[in-house]
C-alpha cells in the first residue's frame, strides 16, 4: 500500500453545479477533520456531511460543501479516501486542490487513484481497464461492453481457466518428480481433457472478438450513389438530425464529409461521398477522386440508388468504380439501398442484385418515417459481419493475450499426441497460464500497469 495521500479534482474542468475533490491515502481523515473544522468529531465512515468547508491556514470560509470519509478497505482505492462536494466553480476547486495540497497530499497521476484500487485487489486488471473504457465509451454498445466487464464479466470467465491450468500444471510437475527414471512420464486422460476444454473455453471467448473491435472503434463507411438518389437525405435519415444539405439539385454534396454517427449502437464514421458523374468542373472532381478513395479504404460502403427510374448513365459509373475498386478492398462489405421505396418502383431487387454480386440490397425511403430501419439492420449485419454476439472480448490487449494463450495450449495438445516428455509439455501450458493472467493482473509487469493507467484521466 502506498504511503502518500493522492488528491485530484474529479469531476471534469469547467462550470457544473457540483465539483468534486477527491484524496486517498492516510491524511484523508485529518483532512476531513481540518477542512470541516466546525463538525463533530469522530468523523463517521460512508456518510455524507454538510458543513462549513475551511481553507484551514486563513481560517476563512470557502464554501458551504459536502464531505464523505470512506475509512479503507471499504473504498475505491481501498485506502481511506475523502471526497469533497463543494460548488462546481473552477476558482473555488483550485482552491480546494491548493489547500489539500498545503495539507501534505500530493496531485494525482493520471489513473492513480484506479491502479490504488487495483493494487489494493479492490479491482483486477480488466475492471481497472473497464472504468477506463466505460469514461471513454461513445456509443451505446461501448457502454455496454465495458459495463459488463466492469462487474467481472471477463475475469469471471478467465480465472476459472487460469485456476484450472495451474492444477493441471501442478500435476505434471509432480508426475515429472515421481517418475520412475526410465520411463518419460505421459499425460494421463484427466490431464488431456482440462486442457481441450481449457482450449475450447479461450476459443468461445474469442468468438466475436472482431466484433468486439468494431463496436469499441467502429467501421469506416462511404455512401456513393449518382447525384440525387438520396445520398444526404439516407445519411440524415440515419443520424436522425439534418446535418448535410439537401437539396433537389444534382451534384449538390461536392464534397466528402466526415460523420460520426451510431447504427444500432454502432460507432461509424461515415463518408458523405459528392455523387459518382463525369464532370469538367475541377471542384467537384476533387470530391470524385475522393469517392473513389473512399471506396478503396472504407470497410462498409452503402451505394444508394433511386427505386424510381431505371438505372442509368451515372449509376454505371458508380457500380463501375465499385466493380474496379472491389479487388484493392477484400474486407470491404457493400450495402445496396434502393431508395426511394415510397414511390412507384421502377428498379428491381433482381436486377441490382447482378450488377453488385454479393451486397446486401435493402429497398427504403429516406422520407418516410422508419423508412431507414432495414437500412440500419443491414449496415449493422455488415459491420459485424454475423449475428451479434450478447457480450464480446472487446479489448486488443485482452483478445491478444487469449490467442497467446490458447496457441500455447494447441502446441500443448501436438506434443501430447507427439508422445512428447511431460517437462517438455509443461512449458507451454506455463506459457498460457501467464497469458492468462497478464488479463486478470495475476502476473503483470510494472511496464504493463504504466502502459494500462498512463491512458487514464487524473482523477480517475
Ligand atoms: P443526393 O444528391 O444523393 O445526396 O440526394 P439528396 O439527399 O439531396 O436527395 C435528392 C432529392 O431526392 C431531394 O429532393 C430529396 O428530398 C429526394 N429524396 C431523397 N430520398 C427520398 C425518398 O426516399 N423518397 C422520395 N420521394 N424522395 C426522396
Amino acid at each position: 500500500m502506498e504511503s502518500d495521500t493522492i488528491v485530484a479534482v474529479v469531476t471534469p474542468p469547467g462550470e457544473g453545479g457540483v465539483g468534486i475533490v477527491r484524496a486517498s491515502g492516510p491524511l484523508s481523515g485529518a483532512l476531513a477533520e481540518s477542512l470541516f473544522p466546525r463538525l463533530r468529531l469522530p468523523w463517521p465512515s460512508h456518510r455524507l456531511r454538510h458543513g462549513d468547508l475551511v481553507d484551514p491556514v486563513s481560517g476563512r470560509v470557502l464554501d458551504q460543501a459536502l464531505g464523505c470519509l470512506f475509512r479503507g478497505p471499504r473504498s475505491y482505492t481501498g485506502e481511506d479516501v475523502f471526497e469533497i462536494h463543494c460548488h462546481g466553480s473552477p476558482l473555488l476547486l483550485e482552491a480546494v486542490l491548493g489547500t489539500c495540497l498545503e495539507q501534505g497530499c500530493r496531485a494525482a497521476r493520471p489513473g492513480e487513484f484506479t491502479l490504488r484500487a487495483f493494487l489494493a485487489g479492490r479491482l483486477d486488471l480488466s475492471q481497472a481497464e473497464a472504468v477506463l473504457d466505460l469514461v471513454r465509451a461513445r456509443t451505446n454498445a461501448g457502454l455496454e461492453l465495458a459495463a459488463g466487464q466492469l462487474t467481472g464479466w471477463l475475469s469471471g470467465r478467465v480465472e476459472p481457466i487460469r485456476v484450472e491450468l495451474v492444477g493441471v500444471l501442478a500435476h505434471m510437475e509432480a508426475m515429472v518428480d515421481f517418475v520412475e527414471d526410465d520411463i518419460p512420464p505421459q499425460a494421463d486422460a484427466a490431464t488431456q481433457d482440462a486442457l481441450r476444454d481449457a482450449g475450447t473455453a479461450i476459443a468461445r471467448l474469442l468468438e466475436g472478438a472482431e466484433q468486439g473491435i468494431v463496436l469499441r472503434e467502429g467501421a469506416t463507411l462511404a455512401i456513393v450513389g449518382s447525384p440525387n438518389v438520396g445520398k444526404s437525405s439516407i445519411m440524415n435519415g440515419l443520424l436522425g438530425q439534418e446535418r448535410s444539405i439537401v437539396t433537389a439539385i444534382a451534384g449538390t454534396t461536392r464534397d466528402t464529409i466526415q460523420e460520426s454517427l451510431q447504427v444500432r449502437g454502432i460507432p461509424f464514421r461515415a463518408v458523405d461521398t459528392a455523387g459518382i458523374t463525369r464532370t469538367d468542373d475541377l471542384v467537384e472532381q476533387i470530391g470524385i477522386d475522393r469517392a473513389r478513395s473512399a471506396l478503396r479504404t472504407s470497410d462498409i460502403v452503402l451505394a444508394v440508388f433511386d427505386r424510381s427510374r431505371p438505372l442509368n448513365g451515372e449509376d454505371d459509373l458508380v457500380l463501375q468504380a465499385l466493380a474496379e475498386t472491389a479487388s484493392e478492398n477484400e474486407r470491404r462489405r457493400v450495402v445496396g439501398a434502393l431508395n426511394k421505396s415510397d414511390l412507384p418502383p421502377r428498379l428491381g431487387l433482381q436486377e441490382l442484385a447482378t450488377r453488385v454480386p454479393g451486397a446486401r440490397l435493402v429497398e427504403c425511403s429516406a422520407l418516410t418515417v422508419g423508412g431507414v430501419d432495414a437500412l440500419r439492420a443491414a449496415l449493422e449485419e455488415a459491420a459485424l459481419g454475423a449475428s451479434r454476439h450478447e457480450m464480446v472480448v472487446s479489448n486488443v490487449r485482452h483478445q491478444d493475450a487469449l490467442r497467446r494463450a490458447g496457441e500455447a495450449l494447441g502446441v500443448t495438445l501436438a506434443g501430447l499426441k507427439a508422445g512428447l516428455p511431460l517437462d517438455l509439455i509443461s512449458f507451454d501450458v506455463r506459457a498460457a497460464v501467464q497469458a492468462l493472467g497478464e488479463i486478470t493482473g495475476a502476473n503483470v509487469t510494472e511496464e504493463l500497469l504504466d502502459r494500462i493507467f498512463r491512458d487514464f484521466c487524473i482523477g480517475k
